[in-house]
């Protein structure tokens, strides 16, 4: 028998790419963050109660009823055909045209991630991302003992003359990375996006250097006003895999996502994903395509759209209201905004008290690979209500003030 204080006794058997598992900062704050007495801006959950409970359980009660055996059984490895259609009309509404042959359905886009990840990377490989960026593909590069190197950003997404500098000197250094991968559009977590003008040039350095591009793009449909620019995959087939999932515009507990890749890169896929999962759930599959088929889906993106561009406006509004000296980036769409501290003030040693008064958010270092990070928090106006995102920043105010006065 073991006990609590014991070390380990597996410890030495673990494979030594599992150093880089380790609990991401937004995974431990989680728990703390879900006390109802907590204004949480940490976690970016979608807002899934403002979905038609009603048609959902219709479209389950419909799956069951009439395509149950189906349901309830293995599927295909690279997902259902009825879905791969569908999702073919999704990304028409973004600019890409696309062919259902040509998609692989995975459990959430992270897992087509992690997928990648496999199919690509040695231990010792260089990934390109943005700095920042998503938080748990760095978790995914690290597992596979990568070397993520950041791309630095501005208002107006990756900057070109960044990556080609990055390029220039890795190639010098005979290191190619294997992979640029990048969150375009109402970046995660800067809320950026990437200017139409850029995208070409992005693409064309890439394609220059041989780098394959990792377009992730949960939030593309969930733009405030205007539609953002095209995906990168819009404009060149050949040199991106586009991921997409449902988790944003439907609901992350279906865990339906997906990547659209060029042949031979979507055929190692589909091998990858049955070495994982065999199929991807026949149940949720149907669902989500019985719920396409059967509701008004784009109304309800559109009402996305409305609920989170008033937490977006909220949020603007009270860091107008309470820290107008400090600068933050302005989101057309998505779920994040991106807060610079003032000068001296540490964004993860400030965490514990900001818990105290009872307001949780993400420190920026938890979207670097390099410990950068550290004057920057991510603020997630997509779940708390806009009364809880004023009171939440209310609180947050106070405490940078106190952090301030310490100095
Ligand atoms: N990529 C980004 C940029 C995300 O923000 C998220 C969700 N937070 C994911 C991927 C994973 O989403 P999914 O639920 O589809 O696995």
């Amino acid at each position: 028998m073991t006990g609590p204080s014991d070390p380990d006794p597996w410890q030495g058997s673990f494979a030594t790419r599992t150093a880089g598992l380790s609990a991401s900062e937004v995974r431990a704050l989680f728990a703390v963050a879900s006390r109802p007495e907590v204004v949480s801006l940490a976690g970016g959950m979608p807002f899934v109660s403002a979905l038609p409970m009603d048609l959902l359980t219709g479209a389950i009660d419909r799956t069951m009823r009439e395509r149950g055996a189906e349901a309830l059984q293995y599927g295909s490895g690279q997902g259902t055909p009825d879905l791969r259609q569908r999702i073919v009309d999704v990304m028409a509404l973004e600019g890409i045209s696309s062919s259902a042959d040509d998609i692989v359905v995975t459990t959430g886009s992270q897992h087509a991630l992690e997928l990648l990840a496999k199919l690509f990377l040695d231990p010792g490989d260089i990934v390109l991302a943005e700095g920042p960026t998503y938080v748990t593909a760095l978790v995914v590069f690290r597992s596979y003992q990568a070397e993520v190197r950041h791309v630095a950003m501005d208002a107006h997404g990756l900057v070109p003359a960044e990556l080609r500098g990055c390029l220039d000197s890795l190639a010098a250094a005979g290191r190619l990375p294997k992979l640029l991968y990048t969150v375009p559009t109402f970046n995660n977590p800067a809320g950026v996006t990437l200017a139409a003008e850029r995208r070409r040039e992005i693409l064309a350095i890439a394609a220059e250097f041989g780098v394959l591009v990792v377009e992730d793009n949960p939030y593309g449909l969930l733009y405030f006003d205007a539609p953002p620019p095209n995906p990168l995959r819009s404009i060149d087939a050949d040199g991106v895999v586009y991921l997409g999932t449902f988790s944003k515009t439907l609901a992350p507990g279906v865990r339906v996502g997906w990547a659209l890749a060029p042949p031979s890169i979507r055929d190692k896929l589909i091998l990858a994903n049955e070495a994982a999962v065999l199929s991807p759930s026949s149940f949720t599959q149907i669902i989500v395509n019985e719920y396409l088929a059967s509701a008004d889906w784009k109304s309800q993106i559109a009402t996305f759209r409305g609920v989170y561009r008033e937490r977006r406006d909220a949020l603007l509004a009270a860091l107008q209201e309470h820290v107008p000296d400090l600068s933050w980036t302005v989101p057309d769409g998505g779920f994040y905004v991106w807060l610079t501290l003032p000068d001296g003030v540490d964004s993860k040693e400030m965490l514990p008290r900001a818990v105290r008064q009872l307001v949780a958010y993400t420190p920026g270092t938890a979207f670097f690979a390099d410990g950068s990070g550290g004057r920057n928090i991510r603020l997630s106006f997509s779940y708390p209500t806009p009364e809880f995102i004023r009171e939440g920043i209310r609180r947050l105010a106070v405490v940078i003030r106190s952090e301030q006065a310490q100095r």
